[in-house]
């Protein structure tokens, strides 16, 4: 009799280059393709607003593919053991397969699967499709994890091999009998007001976009990235980072097409270049967060944790919602609200005025973040925010607070991104700024020094 196999679609929403459903459509097995939603199970990091309607339209689009080869997506709704239990009991299946994630809760579910599943029958098979290299992988000459960037990068391009992608199976084989499913709306992935429908304006999830962002890019975005990248004003980045992180394109894929387009444009240095740099800040955040799982919730430098941040829930309002009177500041949260998306140079300059200019705690920006980025990534969001807040590993000093105006001179000298998202289509605010920047950043410097005071004293 021909068996039953379990394909667990996670951040791995996509066909192509999918091993853990090539492994089992290569097995033979009928295959029953599923998604469970779980929130509670995410250690408090639950998908946030945003990221929940890009999930939405990402399952849509899979199961609108899988559809194309006779199969369909099931989704369910619960704690993902019990769920794959009784999902393995309804449909007779030996085997689950799953592509591995590395968030220390999606780790713990992982774990326990392994423990519990074997025992009741089924077989557990898991790839790795999220990373080019696992976290645990790479170890400093002294035996510990990076904690600095460059050597991590001069580690990670050493021997590495990077497989080429593979293409979608077009056959296997389903079953019979197909379980019951939730409706997609019945997740309640979408929220109540329909503010999402500005995030569809400027975002199509799914492979098949992905796949064409990628490509697009290779062709007209790559030669030019290293300089157009710090422009917020012109689209000089390839805009990947939510598709990378839902997993509709796999790093091996970005990897491939990059090599491919460098050739075209005669760059024969590009695995040094920085475009597969950026890639490798995204594995170096995983790499972080694998050996250091608290990142989302405590400074990595542990005597930040005595800083004499402020408590100002106006402050905190008026700089979520692009009211600081900081053009390019208001300009990069107003981005970020009605797309989903920020600029990664206005992220950095708008979480300095945050952490330093306002001293509020990072942990408030990046929660703030969490809720509204399509991209928004447990372990690129933690390590954003610690090195600009410079309480993370390899993280810019503290001491060094950006200038919001001296780097709008630079980085938008024409004004075309604060003139895109400010009201009225003014380059500088139309409001009194709510903090002096020249005393604010004294005061934060003061704080710093206090606490480094402390610390000797
Ligand atoms: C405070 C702060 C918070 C951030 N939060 C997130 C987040 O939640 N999710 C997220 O994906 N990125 C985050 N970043 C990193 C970066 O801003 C985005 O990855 C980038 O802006 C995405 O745009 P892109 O795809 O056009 O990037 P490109 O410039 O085209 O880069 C290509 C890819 O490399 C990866 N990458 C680039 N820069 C970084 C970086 N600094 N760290 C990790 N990976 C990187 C992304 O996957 C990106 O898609 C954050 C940065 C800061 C300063």
């Amino acid at each position: 009799m021909q068996p039953t196999a379990l394909v667990w679609f996670r951040q791995d929403l996509r066909l192509a280059d999918n091993p853990a459903l090539l492994a089992a459509v290569e097995s033979g097995a009928h295959i029953v393709p599923v998604y469970i939603w779980s929130p509670d199970e995410e250690g408090g990091w639950a998908p946030g607003a945003a990221s929940r309607w890009w999930l939405h339209r990402s399952l849509q689009a899979l199961d609108a593919s899988l559809r194309e080869r006779g199969s369909q997506l099931l989704l369910r709704h619960g704690p993902a053991q019990a769920t794959l239990l009784q999902l393995a009991r309804e449909t007779g299946s030996s085997t689950l397969y799953f592509n591995r994630r590395y968030e220390p809760a999606a780790q713990a579910v992982e774990n326990s699967l392994r423990d519990a599943l074997p025992g009741a029958g089924v077989a557990v098979h898991s790839s790795q499709s999220a990373l080019l290299r696992e976290p645990w992988e790479l170890r400093t000459g002294g035996g510990g994890p990076y904690q600095v960037f460059t050597p991590f990068w001069r580690s990670f391009l050493r021997d590495l091999v990077v497989a080429a992608p593979k293409a979608s199976p077009q056959v296997w084989s389903s079953p019979r009998q197909w379980p019951a499913s939730l409706s997609l709306d019945a997740l309640q992935l979408l929220p109540r007001l329909p503010w999402h429908e500005s995030l569809a304006a400027h975002w199509t999830p799914g492979e098949v976009a992905a796949r064409e962002r990628l490509l697009q890019f290779g062709r007209d975005g790559l030669a030019g990235y290293p300089e157009a990248r710090d422009l917020p004003g012109i689209d000089g980045t390839s805009r990947l980072s939510a598709h990378l992180h839902y997993g509709e394109v796999s790093p091996r894929q970005v990897w491939a097409a990059i090599g491919k387009a460098s050739q075209r444009n005669g760059d024969s240095s590009w695995r040094e270049g920085r475009y597969v740099a950026e890639l490798v800040w995204r594995e170096y955040a995983a790499h972080v967060l694998h050996h250091f799982p608290q990142l989302p919730e405590r400074p990595k430098n542990l005597a930040f944790e005595r800083m004499a941040w402020r408590d100002d829930a106006q402050a905190l309002r008026a700089w979520q919602q692009g009211r600081t009177g900081i053009a390019l500041v208001d300009a990069g949260m107003r981005e970020l609200w009605q797309t989903g998306f920020m600029h990664n140079r206005v992220r950095m300059i708008a979480a300095s005025l945050l952490v330093k200019n306002l001293l509020l705690p990072w942990q408030e920006g990046q929660r703030w973040f969490w809720d509204t980025l399509v991209d928004a990534d447990l372990a690129s969001n933690a390590l954003g925010w610690q090195w600009v807040a410079g309480t993370g590993p390899d993280a810019a000093p503290f001491f060094r607070i950006f200038n919001p105006d001296t780097q709008a001179q630079k980085f938008d000298a024409a004004g075309d991104y604060r003139r895109r998202w400010l009201p009225g289509g003014t380059v500088a605010s139309a409001m009194a700024p709510i903090v002096d920047l020249k005393l604010s950043r004294q005061r934060a410097l003061d704080a710093h020094l206090a606490l480094r005071q402390s610390a000797t004293s």
